[in-house]
């Protein structure tokens, strides 16, 4: 809630500010329109087609100024250079359209539209190269955000269902083994009943905090879903895997949560495979640790089972 307000309350600020820009440009084309009627004469040939040429870019440039202010975000900076940038150009514009109206000094004409073109497309040049920059960021925020489970900070289960693909594809092609480990938090639901959703969701966070501490930067941590964590680890045996399983199991009953005095110690489950030259895609490799997950479990939990050929 509080963060919807504060949005709405950014665009609020965006829109007086939008308008501020758009009046000063209105009031000042007015007043140089009637310093026009009232100080100059008026052509006595006035070139129409170019007339009209100046007023379509004009209105044009106008609509942009709009446009920019109202559509762009204050974040990237776009906003202030591009709309005042549109600023200088619509007035050198609207000063090249009465001068097709208007006959006056030449020269102070031909300056002041060159000075004003000059700052409005520098201007331009700077929004426009915050806008791609700002959008470069928010691209790659975009991309961690998707593939990040929100609570803990680790691999949701699209990306490393996609890490998996890939090691499963580079694993039928160079016989290159890796092991999967899927853990699963005992009797988690007792936790949530005990302490509430809240202190639930520290125990998922304190699980993850060891786990992203205890693997090697190679190694795949995810967020399966619920109170469930998978692991990949390229190029290892089940034997290995087996012991890097019993590794984290006893760290896990090591390191309980705790707040104030509050302490909670939790285990954890774990089922532990490796890839088979039999296997026909990477659910086979998942249903194996799901099983030996399970076996864990039943042989009484807190402890690692594994599933060989
Ligand atoms: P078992 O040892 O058999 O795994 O028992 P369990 O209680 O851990 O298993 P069960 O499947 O009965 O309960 C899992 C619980 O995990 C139920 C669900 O509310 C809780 N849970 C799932 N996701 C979250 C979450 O994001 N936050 C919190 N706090 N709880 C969650
Ligand atoms: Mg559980
Ligand atoms: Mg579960």
């Amino acid at each position: 809630m509080q963060i919807i307000k504060m949005k709405l309350t950014e665009l609020e600020k965006q829109k007086t500010k939008g308008l501020n820009i758009f009046i000063v440009v209105i009031i000042s084309s007015i007043i140089y329109l009637l310093i026009n009627i009232f100080f100059y004469t008026v052509k006595e040939n006035i070139v129409y087609f170019e007339l009209l040429a100046n007023t379509i870019l004009l209105f044009t440039t106008f609509y942009l100024i709009y446009v920019t202010q109202r559509n762009s975000t204050n974040k990237s900076g776009f906003y202030y250079y591009t709309s005042i940038g549109f600023s200088f150009l619509f007035f050198g514009l609207f000063i090249l359209t009465l001068d097709n109206v208007y006959s006056y000094s030449e020269d102070v004409v031909k300056v002041s539209i060159k000075l004003l073109f000059v700052f409005g497309y520098s201007l331009l040049a700077i929004g426009v190269t915050k806008w791609i920059k700002y959008n470069e960021t928010r691209q790659d925020e975009l991309v961690i955000q998707a593939n990040t489970d929100e609570l803990t900070g680790l691999l949701n289960r699209r990306s490393f269902t996609k890490y998996m693909e890939f090691e499963y594809s580079k694993a039928k092609a160079q016989s290159e083994p890796f092991s999967l480990i899927i853990l699963d938090i005992d009797f988690f639901k007792t936790v949530n009943d005990s302490h509430g959703h809240l202190v639930g969701d520290k125990v998922l966070i304190n699980l993850a905090n060891v786990m992203k501490s205890s693997f090697r930067n190679a190694d795949r941590v995810s967020r399966w879903g619920g109170e469930e964590f998978a692991i990949l680890l390229p190029k290892t045996s089940l034997k290995n895997a087996e012991v890097v399983a019993e590794k984290i199991r006893c760290k896990i009953e090591g390191s309980p949560y705790s707040h104030v005095s509050l302490s909670i110690k939790y285990t954890i489950s774990l089922g532990v495979t490796e890839w088979l030259v039999s296997d026909v895609n990477i659910d086979d490799v998942i249903n194996r640790a799901d099983d030996a997950l399970y076996q864990a479990k039943e042989d009484g939990r807190n402890c690692v089972s594994s599933i060989r050929a």
